[in-house]
């Protein structure tokens, strides 16, 4: 399975917008981009001013996509992925692949968009990065930011996790870390490359279970990496032990700039892609960014509040809590306090949360407006409301505290209490026919 296939796929579903205007990497995209952000369909820019190669974007900008490129749907998404974390599959290695029907000489014949005003340049924001330990007991593969800097240099932003521990090893021993850089791979390796797996799973292989063993990867030619054989377009690297640049700034997650950094240079050794490949962007900030990211600690705090009561029924990372802040939790209740046991569970999955509201499994996570509805009628500040200060956040949390890097915490109770009358808190309901449903759907035009 392949990016391709995928896209064929969503092709027969009307699900892809064939863009055919003339249109320019430098904010022209990126604009249309935003416009159809959130739930928005998968774009395809086939006319990009000079360059030869098409783009596409927003592929995972959908939950719906998200889940029919893993075969799976909202109530089964959690296992599936906790199932392909627990037991990730070992790809198997090809010799050869598309991506090695032809070869690029620089960087500058890739259409690198240029998102946001103050972006500090053009941004290849969709790369998976794949590197081994110098003693090649360890392989990652995560998501990384890299900013163009000339023809044949990147910089890559190393958050302190996996990548940036096997540089550092690397670089304990004087050497680079050599990596391969694909672009364009079938969702579940950017869904398996976005999860929080510890240090020493192979998200390759974490990839290949979602794919049920359909993922193939292949050797590098000029660097000791493997990297997807179905990939529209791989790059070859070695970040240096030695050469940092200033990265940044760049818009993050919560669509505000990420400031700049001295940051690790990538030296490019090698480009590869297929004939006619297409180049795939990732809007910063948009909904696919916010999925990607949010959909691995949604299952995290599926899982962990799914220990304490007795059953948890949705989870949403919201869209204004760009993915990241803000979950929204059904739960069904057994006993008072359930709700408020389920809002530290939830604090402890995911410590980047922020805020959090924990709702009855009558209330649909989905609907902002019915979440607001439940805390307006059946919370109370006095007795519902957790607040705990100065706890670990974020990063991206712009009004978290400067100096340590703590933020504030706030959890919701907005279940029904048991202490009151059930029949307060029931949701009015008009019993309808089969026949009125009828003319309803008749009336709506559906
Ligand atoms: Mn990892």
């Amino acid at each position: 399975m392949s990016l391709r296939t995928f896209l064929k796929q969503m092709e027969t579903k009307k699900e892809v917008l064939h863009i055919r205007d003339k249109l320019s990497t430098k904010f022209e995209i990126s604009s249309i981009m935003k416009h159809f952000d959130d739930q928005g369909p998968i774009l395809s820019f086939e006319n990009v001013g000079s360059y030869e190669t098409g783009i596409v974007a927003n592929v995972c900008g959908a939950r719906t996509r998200i889940y029919a490129a893993l075969g799976t749907d909202q109530s089964r998404l959690y296992e599936k992925l906790i199932g392909a974390w627990r037991s990730p599959d070992k790809p198997r290695i090809v010799t050869d692949c598309p991506a090695k029907e032809d070869h690029e000489a620089d960087l500058a014949k890739i259409p690198v968009l240029t998102h946001f005003e103050r972006d500090a340049g053009q941004y290849i924001t969709s790369a998976v990065v794949y590197a081994r330990s110098t003693d090649r007991d360890v392989e990652n593969v995560s998501v990384h930011r890299l900013q163009v800097l000339d023809k044949k240099h990147l910089a890559i932003r190393l958050v302190p996790r996996h990548l940036f521990r096997l540089w550092q090893t690397a670089k304990q021993s004087g050497k680079d870390l050599e990596v391969s850089i694909s672009i364009g791979v079938h969702p579940a390796v950017m869904l398996a490359a976005s999860s929080p797996v510890p240090f020493g799973v192979n998200e390759f292989a974490v990839a290949n279970s979602l794919m049920n063993g359909d993922l193939r990867l292949v050797e590098c030619e000029n660097v000791d990496a493997v990297a997807p054989a179905e990939a529209e377009l791989i790059l070859e690297g070695r970040i240096s032990a030695t050469k940092e640049v200033a990265e940044g700034p760049f818009v993050d997650v919560t669509g505000t700039y990420d400031i700049q950094r001295k940051q690790p240079v990538v030296e490019v050794v090698g480009v590869m892609h297929r004939k006619d490949y297409v180049y795939e962007a990732l809007l910063p900030s948009g909904a696919e960014h916010r999925l990607l990211m949010g959909l691995p600690h949604e299952t995290l705090i599926w899982e962990n509040v799914s220990k304490v009561v007795p059953k948890v029924h949705a989870v949403n990372l919201t869209v204004g809590g760009s993915g990241w802040l803000h979950a929204i939790i059904s739960i069904e209740k057994q006993l008072e306090g359930d709700a408020k046991n389920a809002l530290l569970a939830a604090f402890a999955a995911h410590p980047s949360l922020k805020h959090a509201v924990v709702v009855d499994h009558d209330v649909d996570v989905f609907n902002i407006s019915e979440v607001e509805w439940a805390i307006a009628t059946r919370f109370q500040a006095s007795e519902d409301l957790v607040v705990v200060n100065n706890a670990r956040g974020s990063t991206l949390d712009s009004s978290a505290n400067q100096e340590t890097g703590t933020t504030s915490k706030m959890g919701l109770d907005a279940t029904s209490p048991f202490s009151k009358p059930k029949e307060k808190f029931e949701r009015a309901r008009i019993p309808a026919s089969r026949r009125v449903e009828a003319i309803v759907r008749r009336l709506a035009g559906l």
